[in-house]
């Protein structure tokens, strides 16, 4: 198994300082969208796909003029998981299966590069865009969704990974893989857990916390990067 880690959509917001920590009032912030790419058997799967071809190209279209302001996307074409498993030598049509971690507009815009393959679900995160309230239609970006992706719906999980409800993904090339519902940053987020050739887990977390900090007894998130993450948050902690 060969796991990749990717950055497929690099944000340029406002203020360093109250993004990342570090730098100066006055220079841009840099986020990533952190990608994985996994080969096992010749097949690839991926986890999020970050910002896709089509994201790109139309821009205003299919992410909208507030996202691009706030967040500066660098909009590179190089940066798309479409591009980069490529310059692998891979080639797109060789993935067969993708797990968002959840459907914010930076998480799932290379869907569409990849039409041919399955994208698992947890339902109540397609829940949102199936039938969006009025936060969810300003929050999700519906244009990212056409043509519709072959979703595959897990309803309510029965298993247990490390004492978290969980649901494990049977796959055809044998990947130890489990879906584990992270919720509160979206209503249906979820974490992807791999477990690699040495017997180690992998977890990708998506937007389940935003700084490394956060696992630490006491964070030290930067102040913007921790008014942003209460301000998307669906569920909050009682
Ligand atoms: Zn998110």
């Amino acid at each position: 198994m060969k796991i990749h880690h990717l950055n497929c959509g690099t944000l340029c917001p406002l203020c360093a300082r109250l993004i990342n920590g570090k730098g100066t009032w006055t220079e841009a912030g840099k986020l990533i969208c952190h990608c994985l790419l996994i080969e096992q058997d010749n097949k690839l799967i991926l986890v999020d796909t970050g910002l896709g071809l089509a994201d790109i190209q139309q821009a205003d279209h299919r992410l909208g003029k507030s996202f691009q302001k706030t967040f500066k996307p660098k909009l590179d074409i190089n940066e798309t998981a479409h591009h980069q498993l490529q310059g692998l030598g891979y080639s797109p049509a060789d993935v067969t299966d993708i797990f968002p971690t959840h459907l914010d507009l930076d998480h799932i815009g290379g869907l569409t590069d990849f039409p041919q393959v399955t994208v698992h679900i947890y339902q109540p995160e397609l829940e949102q865009i199936l039938n969006p309230r009025l936060k969810e239609k300003l929050r999700f970006r519906l244009n990212q969704f056409n043509p519709k992706p072959k979703w595959k719906i897990y309803q309510q999980p029965t298993e247990q990974w490390y004492g978290l409800s969980a649901f494990s993904i049977p796959l055809e090339n044998n990947l130890n893989i489990w879906m584990i519902p992270l919720i509160g940053h979206t209503k249906g987020h979820v974490g992807i857990a791999i477990q690699q050739d040495h017997g180690k887990w992998l977890l990708h977390c998506g937007d389940a916390y935003y700084h490394h900090s956060q696992l630490e007894v006491v964070s030290r998130m930067p102040l913007g990067l921790n008014i942003f993450e209460k301000s998307v948050q669906s569920i909050r902690r009682e």
